[in-house]
């Protein structure tokens, strides 16, 4: 560990519980971020990666000025091994888990079903139905279970909130939701379209309001979340009315490494033409598909720079991703019927001005355009990109899951 000798004083003692501490748990990872509510700083970022294999690696970032980035790596053997290693990381930087500061952890939750349309507190009726939903989401949830496990282990007084991907979705009306299927059989397996993305959906239409100087329930948003995963949100008001994944993340966009729509023959044929088992098709379509099946390469800038210097491959899965987002744009302006703001986010949303621009060519009979200079120009922050007094705004909003994460979880427990 190359521990820093530089940190800032610890916190005054008499301040009362105003930190959250997010926890995003995956299989084999733990992300972090310490929040002061108060101020809204991150006095500590992290990450624990690798979890239960020999090269688990730990990185801890302190804010500027409490200390330096510190990184070791060696096994970390699980969950719990890898949270009292954050507990000692934050520790050294002043607030821990046993600190008073500290108000409640703030769990990311994949899967909520229909069950949770809102934060949950968690108790032992939380663990049971985030259990039930194991089935749906069955990568996700027992991660995301192992990480409130263990917090709860180390600070069982602590309040522990449950922030579920689902619940800004839990408001689509059912002729959105359900799939045309027969509805015993749905039913039955709880199969219908639940959505995920929702804190960053959440975070991101109301920041576009903001950005507007309107209020998010009087604008409609069309939200594209494009990161290695990728979905798009249709918001009116405030309220989210559509969204492009389904009863997995699987379904919409195309992402990274998964295919998004595809007709659900192509199971079957691979299955019964293919000789593939259903595991191999599920790997097939999640893993190796998308811009990662299409031209070998996952990352968006990477495939930029080989379409620059007319690798075809390249340009193909760039046009089909491109010609996916604007088919994606066009149905949800119809769902909307009127639209203020079309909001881009994540990784590709927030940096890639060739997919933006990509994203609404050809659109303007819709009144969406960019200006080639705002879209292009360097910078953060959410910020206008379409022409000025354009009918409707194009905007690049960057998202924030861990702070609209602490801000649900502060605002179910503070004092
Ligand atoms: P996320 O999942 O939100 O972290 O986004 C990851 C994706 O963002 C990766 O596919 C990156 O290639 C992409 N990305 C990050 N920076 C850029 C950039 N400057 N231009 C294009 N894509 C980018």
């Amino acid at each position: 560990m190359n521990a820093s000798s530089v940190h800032a004083p610890p916190p005054a003692q008499d301040a009362g519980p105003d930190h959250v501490l997010v926890l995003n748990s995956g299989s084999s990872s733990l992300k972090y971020q310490l929040i002061d509510m108060t101020t809204g700083a991150r006095p500590a970022t992290g990450l624990v990666e690798r979890i239960g294999e020999e090269t688990s690696r730990v990185v801890h970032t302190p804010a500027a000025g409490r200390g330096s980035r510190r990184e070791r790596s060696g096994r970390v053997a699980d969950h719990h091994a890898a949270l009292r290693t954050v507990a000692r990381e934050l520790s050294a930087d002043g607030v821990g888990l046993d600190s008073p500061r500290l108000a409640a952890i703030g769990h990311r939750v994949v899967h909520g079903g229909q069950v949770f349309t809102e934060p949950a507190v968690v108790d032992e009726g939380v663990l049971a139905e985030i259990e039930r939903l194991v089935p749906l989401a069955p990568l996700h949830n027992p991660a995301n279970l192992a990480g409130i496990r263990t917090a709860m282990d180390l600070r069982p007084d602590l309040p522990q909130v449950a922030v579920f991907d689902t619940a800004f979705h839990t408001t689509i009306p059912q002729a959105a939701a359900r799939y045309a299927i027969d509805v015993d059989t749905a039913d039955a397996h709880r199969v219908r379209r639940y959505g995920f993305h929702g804190t960053s959906h959440a975070y991101v239409s109301r920041a576009t309001a903001r950005l507007l100087g309107k209020d998010p329930a009087d604008v409609n948003v069309i939200v594209l979340h494009l990161g290695n995963g990728a979905s798009a949100a249709a918001v009116r008001g405030g309220c989210c009315v559509e969204t492009s994944m389904g009863l997995t993340p699987l379904e919409g966009l195309v992402m990274g490494t998964r295919s998004g729509d595809v007709d659900p023959a192509v199971v079957f044929h691979l299955m019964r033409v293919g000789g593939m088992s259903a595991d191999e098709v599920d790997e097939l379509l999640n893993t190796r598909s998308g811009l990662l099946g299409l031209c070998g390469e996952n990352d968006m800038r990477e495939i930029q720079r080989r379409r620059a210097e007319g690798d075809q491959q390249a340009g193909l899965a760039f046009d089909i991703y491109a010609h996916r987002l604007r088919k994606y744009i066009g149905a949800y302006y119809a769902v909307l019927g009127r639209l203020d703001a079309l909001a881009f986010t994540a990784g590709v949303g927030e940096n890639s001005a060739q997919v933006r621009e990509a994203a609404v060519a050809g659109l303007d009979g819709l009144g969406l355009a960019v200006d080639a200079e705002r879209n292009t120009a360097p910078g953060g922050g959410a910020r206008l990109v379409s022409p000025p007094g354009a009918r409707v705004a194009v905007a690049v909003v960057p998202t924030d899951e861990e702070m609209e994460i602490a801000n649900q979880t502060y605002t179910l427990v503070k004092p």
